[in-house]
């Protein structure tokens, strides 16, 4: 039985390349019995097919590009307030 560790593990290392099948087959079990990493497998697999859709993305996504600009102006300010 693999543990939850393990299991997202493999879900993440499974967008990648092919698992070897004894694997696939354990994270499969796991993930029919676990609630908790079958909901982790659809939000990687949701995050990997939009990334797929939009494969002009930056690698990296800046979070303050993709914020207005008035947001961007409270981030700076509150930053301005910490940074000392
Ligand atoms: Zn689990």
């Amino acid at each position: 039985m693999l543990s939850c560790r393990e299991a997202s593990r493999l879900v993440s290392e499974g967008l990648d390349h092919n698992l070897p099948w004894a694997q696939r087959l354990s994270l499969r079990l796991h993930l029919m019995m676990c609630r908790g990493c079958s909901r982790f497998r659809r939000q990687i697999e949701g995050l990997d097919r939009f990334v797929r859709r939009h494969p002009d993305l930056p690698e990296r996504i800046e979070p303050e590009a993709t914020l207005p600009a008035e947001a961007r102006e409270r981030i700076k300010a509150a930053a301005r307030h910490t940074d000392r």
